[in-house]
């Protein structure tokens, strides 16, 4: 099949990847230059395992090509999916400029029949407005539906090419007939591709972040009336997690989630029903205790250190908003970092893919460190913000060398308390007993 991608951002590009590899023709368009020069030379612009062999691979076979000529790359397709950002507007509500934008560019140059796919999140009756627009520059005829994505940052290969479920809002046996045929390559381990209409799937992402946030939270929520009560979170996780009705995931307790879907997704979800006279108390409160969650590390070592924290120097492992991805969207480490140095604390950090993205996120006066342990070089103390694989099992008696003062804050829980006892250090970690 012919297949056009408009937005070639975490999404839009392991869409492209991964529908390439199952032998369609892909275009990939984005509006950023740098972007798709730097793709057509094979690079990927971004850090997604397993990304970059398959953008190589597609681009020797000739399968996969990148513009900037959004037109040009509708013109070529059967099949265009829409894949540009959605990010919060000032009021918590997602900002469809771009997507709007891409549905005029569709219109003006759809020289044929085709198939219109949303693929960024975007909040019920989106697709109607795409429509709306897309008609306002053509007569040609043309169907639109919504594909909602579920790939998770960090595994994202992965999930696009063995997904849990396809979902699918569509109005035509048609259109349907054609994407079960493009999307049949993934599924045939047998889940499910779940074919509904059009308002219905665009509510089902909405829905599935707002409810994995609502998890975080509450379980964010159990970790601090533990610490109050002398509980263990993480094995209260464990005792509710083997409930078949709860499930094991996303039941880790921590500084917070970021990124970018869950704060936007969950605001926007709020934002939504309220136009419609529905109050979400549960996402909002999940958004809420999240703000505050994001700043735990902080609470915990300035009740350590003092409010002032003028000649201190604070190592920080992880910027990214989770392991595996560059991302550092909502990351933990924007809201602590500048709150530090506005603190007078110095800023050592050491991310293993995330530093080149910090950079220019980050206030400038952020020392980046070559490795983990060159950032604990001289610190008062270690905050973790991402549960990196390479932090889990780290040679803690150099690190305690290392540090000025034996002080760890962790927001991942990655050691056992017991373990940092034996070692003797000041560790403090979420919804667990304090080590001094
Ligand atoms: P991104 O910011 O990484 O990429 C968006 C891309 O769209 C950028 O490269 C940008 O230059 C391009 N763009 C913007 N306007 C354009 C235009 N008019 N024409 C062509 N290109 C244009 O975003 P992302 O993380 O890939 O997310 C895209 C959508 O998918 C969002 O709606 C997001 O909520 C949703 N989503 C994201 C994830 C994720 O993990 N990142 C997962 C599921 C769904």
């Amino acid at each position: 099949m012919q297949v056009g991608i408009i937005g070639t951002g975490y999404v839009g590009l392991v869409v492209g990847a991964c529908l390439a590899e199952t032998g369609n023709h892909v275009v990939c368009a984005d509006i950023d230059e740098e972007k798709i020069y730097s793709l057509q030379q094979g690079q990927s612009p971004i850090y997604e395992p397993g990304l970059e062999p398959l953008l190589r691979h597609n681009l020797s076979e000739k399968r996969l090509g990148f513009t900037t000529d959004v037109g040009a790359c509708v013109e070529h397709a059967e099949v265009i999916f829409i894949a540009v950002g959605t990010p919060a507007d000032e009021d918590g509500s997602a900002d469809l400029q771009h997507v709007l934008s891409v549905a005029e560019t569709i219109g003006k140059h759809l020289n044929e029949e085709k198939i219109i796919i949303t693929k960024s999140t975007v909040p019920v009756g989106t697709a109607a407005k795409v429509r709306e627009e897309i008609e306002r520059h053509t007569s040609q005829p043309f169907h639109i539906c919504s594909n909602p994505e579920f790939l998770k940052e960090g595994d994202a290969v992965e999930d696009f090419m063995r997904p849990d479920r396809i979902v699918i809002g569509v109005e035509s046996d048609q259109v349907k007939a054609t994407l079960e045929e493009l999307f049949s390559p993934f599924v045939r381990s047998g889940n499910p591709m779940i074919f509904m209409d059009i308002a219905s799937a665009e509510m089902t992402k909405y829905a599935a972040n707002a409810m994995l946030a609502v998890r975080i939270s509450f379980m964010n929520q159990i970790a601090a009336l533990c610490e109050k009560a002398g509980a263990d979170v993480d094995l209260v996780r464990r005792g509710i997690g083997s409930d078949p009705r709860i499930g094991r995931a996303f039941l880790y307790a921590g500084a917070g989630y970021g990124g970018s879907c869950f704060p936007k997704d969950v605001r926007a979800l709020v934002r939504i029903a309220e136009e419609m006279g529905i109050d979400m108390s549960l996402p909002r409160s999940a958004q809420e205790w999240n703000d505050f969650q994001k700043e735990i590390v902080l609470r915990k070592l300035t009740g350590e250190l003092g409010d002032d924290l003028s000649g201190l120097r604070i190592a920080i492992w992880g910027l990214s908003f989770k392991p595996e991805t560059d991302d550092l969207r909502e990351a933990a480490s924007l809201t602590v970092i500048p709150k530090l140095i506005e603190r007078g604390a110095e800023v050592a950090a050491h991310d293993p893919k995330g530093m080149e993205s910090a950079r220019t996120e980050l206030p400038p006066e952020v020392e980046y460190a070559p490795d983990e342990y060159a950032a604990c070089e001289g610190a008062d103390a270690l905050l973790i913000l991402t549960e990196w694989l390479q932090y889990r099992r780290p040679d803690l008696g150099r690190i305690k060398t290392l540090l000025k003062r034996p002080l760890i804050v962790d927001g991942r829980n990655l050691f056992r308390p017991e373990t940092m006892e034996g070692l003797g250090f000041t560790y403090l970690s979420i919804g667990r007993r304090d080590v001094r």
